[in-house]
């Protein structure tokens, strides 16, 4: 499953080189439904994700499913300049059901279909695009993906706040011309600092990678997270 953008651009434009695929991580064919029992109509979707502006904006000017559910979710949740947050109930929805992570349809996500599918895939945000249930080259993949999470989640940040002021719409439209190297200005050393981390978990994960390649051996066997979405990210 690749990264949807921007955070795909951003990825090559920190490491240099485009995203790995979780070759494990087979959407269409869950398999954590056997593994960990998640109900095939929900999968990992029982999250309820904050949608920076400009990602929301996106959607809002492609329109179809997607711009209707976030229109939607502009009546129901918590728009503001910035985030179109869940509402307050969700998010007490939510931590109360932390503990049935893929298995509820309590706190199915408000984008989700309902068949298992994800109606905003284009506009999700950084701890939808990067959170995998497996990772094909062990733990260092999940170190890469947690660098990039970290990474993405504050830069989506700082690039909602230098896009806000005029709706969602014109956030996409600021947004689409923010380069790395821009959102690297403005997030400082704050951001300095997760971009290296980044850099460094992707350099450990290409030894992993080149190792089972040279040796034609299988990576180290695929890890089950336990966690969920965006654990330990606050949005
Ligand atoms: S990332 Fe989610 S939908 Fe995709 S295979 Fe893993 S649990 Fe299933
Ligand atoms: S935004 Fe999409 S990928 Fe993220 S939790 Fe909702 S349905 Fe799943």
């Amino acid at each position: 499953m690749p990264l949807n953008e921007p955070y795909a651009t951003w990825f090559e434009a920190v490491v240099g080189q485009p995203a790995p695929e979780e070759q494990g991580a087979t959407c269409a064919d869950c398999p954590m439904c056997a593994a960990r029992g998640f109900d095939p109509q929900v999968k990992c979707c029982t999250y309820m994700p904050s949608l920076p502006n400009f990602q929301a904006g996106r959607a809002l000017l492609v329109g179809g499913e997607a711009g209707d559910r976030v229109r939607a979710r502009m009546a129901q949740g918590r728009p503001t300049a910035t985030w179109l947050h869940p509402s307050e109930a969700e998010d007490a929805l939510y931590d109360a059901h932390r503990h049935a992570f893929g298995a509820t349809r309590d706190v199915l996500c408000p984008y989700a279909s309902g068949q298992g599918t994800c109606t905003i895939w284009p506009y999700r945000n950084a701890v939808c695009a990067t959170w995998f249930c497996r990772h094909d080259d062990g733990p260092t993949g999940a170190a890469m993906w947690d660098a990039a999470v970290e990474l993405f989640h504050f830069a989506e940040g700082g690039a909602a706040v230098w896009c806000a002021g005029d709706g969602y719409e014109a956030a996409a439209a600021r947004g689409a011309t923010l380069t790395w190297d821009e959102i690297r200005r403005l997030g400082g050393a704050e951001l300095a600092v997760r971009e290296e981390a980044l850099r460094a978990a992707h350099a450990a994960w290409s030894v992993t990678r080149a190792a089972a390649v040279d040796h034609a051996e299988q990576a180290p066997a695929a890890i089950l997270r336990p966690g969920e979405p965006g654990e330990g990210v606050e949005p």
